[in-house]
């Protein structure tokens, strides 16, 4: 019998067979059964589970949000609290949604780009009607696919690309439905070789806007000048304007915020984070996606992403802490949703870079690592808080100093 084609309980078997695997790691492994996951992925074997926090209070739209977020990352959901308390002194984040569409492409080459071009001038009408028959209920609720443009991408390749309103759904199974039906009228029409059909990750027409104004008094810490720690943020920021090695990391550091509200929401981060990184190289050098520039008395932070998250479909409506995921948050629409996450992104961006232009990311960081380096080196739960005392006041808070005190802690 295939692996794919055997029940739960002779998946393990066989893994077991091929491992040796402990009783207790089969008790793991059984102890994490759920039912509802084994429908959602094929070779189903157990669930992995992360740590789930939540930021408590981000000021968006002078409304309060509450965010689940979820991370393996010690000092995530500290920095971007951290981050929120600061922006909710400056009044909070002010967010805007212009659009939200998804793009579907129908990607042909051996093709004349003049002749695509006026086709689809031509038979937009009729295009569009074939692309909504093909998944109606999106275009009853008033989403579907809305209008059609086409990119000469050189070398008789062309890019058709299809704009679907996919309502309250990040919409990706909706816009590879309908992108298929398109394709299939252009290779009845024998206007080059249509190669395939599906959503772009690319989604320039789902971006959010996120701002902030803080008077210098938010961002003040003891033993540094306010002034000095904005202009410092705004120079770090420049940096990453020049230097991809460094927007990367920047980016990252965004991207811990992004991602976690996104994997609480039950969204696809993976789709986001491809979006995200691609947005940042869209003038050709990969870039810092937040900009910050100051004034004599405010620093001003800005970031705009891609972020086509939905409220319905795919894993969200299946997922029981998902949906209470989405309670916490009390959020009524998909565009609602992209902006609490784009906002905790330049929350998580405030956080990192004043930290770096201060006391530097060890001196926090640490702090909330020494739990998991404690964990690391075998401490129990009783002896963790002892351990990270003891690591507070080591020289060097490292795997073999933790694995020393331990030790000696146990004599
Ligand atoms: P679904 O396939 O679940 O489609 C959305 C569902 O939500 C539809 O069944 C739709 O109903 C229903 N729905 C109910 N109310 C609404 C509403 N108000 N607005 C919109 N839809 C509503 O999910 P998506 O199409 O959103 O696809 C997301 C999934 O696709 C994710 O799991 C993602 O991981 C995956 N994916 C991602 C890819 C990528 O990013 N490249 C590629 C392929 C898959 P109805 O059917 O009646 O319209």
């Amino acid at each position: 019998m295939k692996f794919h084609q055997m029940n739960w309980q002779q998946r393990l078997a066989a893994i077991d067979a091929n491992t040796n695997l402990s009783t207790s790691e089969k008790a793991l492994l059984n102890h994490n059964y759920s039912a509802i996951n084994e429908q959602m992925i094929e070779n189903y074997i157990t669930s992995f589970s992360l740590p789930e926090g939540v930021l408590p209070n981000i000021i968006i739209n002078d409304d309060a949000y509450q965010v689940p977020m979820v991370t393996e990352e010690p000092s995530v959901i500290a920095a971007a609290s951290n981050g929120a308390r600061m922006i909710n002194m400056g009044g909070g984040v002010h967010t805007t949604n212009v659009s939200r569409e998804m793009i579907g492409q129908v990607l042909i080459n051996d093709a004349d780009f003049s002749t695509i071009e006026t086709l689809v001038t031509n038979q937009a009408a009729h295009l569009i009607d074939l692309g909504n028959a093909a998944h109606p209920s999106m275009a009853q609720r008033g989403g579907g696919l809305k209008r059609i443009t086409t990119r000469d991408l050189g070398s008789g390749f062309v890019s058709v690309d299809l704009h679907i309103d996919t309502q309250a759904a990040m919409g990706a199974n909706v816009v590879n439905t309908i992108s298929e039906a398109v394709a299939g009228y252009f290779k009845a029409q024998q206007v080059g070789n249509v190669v395939m059909a599906i959503l772009s990750n690319f989604a320039t027409s789902s971006l959010v806007t996120a701002k902030v104004a803080l008077p210098f008094k938010a961002i003040a810490k003891a033993g540094f000048e306010a002034a000095d720690i904005a202009q410092r943020i705004v120079l770090a920021n420049q940096f990453s304007q020049r230097d991809p090695y460094r927007a990367t990391t920047e980016n990252k550091g965004v991207m811990n915020g992004i991602d976690a509200v996104v994997m609480a929401s039950g969204n696809d981060w993976r789709a986001i984070s491809a979006g995200v990184h691609a947005y940042a190289a869209r003038d050709g050098q990969y870039r810092n996606l937040v900009t910050w520039t100051c004034d004599d008395t405010t620093l001003y932070g800005e970031i705009t992403v891609p972020m086509p998250v939905g409220i319905v479909g795919g894993s969200i409506s299946i997922v029981p802490l998902v949906q209470t995921n989405h309670k916490l948050l009390n959020v009524d629409s998909a565009s609602q949703l992209a902006q609490v996450i784009v906002a905790v992104g330049l929350a998580q961006n405030l956080s990192a870079l004043r930290a770096l232009v201060t006391s530097g990311i060890q001196a926090g960081h640490m702090q909330l690592q020494l739990k998991s380096l404690a964990l690391a080196v075998g401490a129990t739960i009783a002896e963790v808080p002892v351990l990270v005392t003891q690591l507070q006041q080591a020289a060097h808070a490292d795997m073999q100093t933790a694995r020393q005190l331990l030790t000696e802690m146990r004599e």
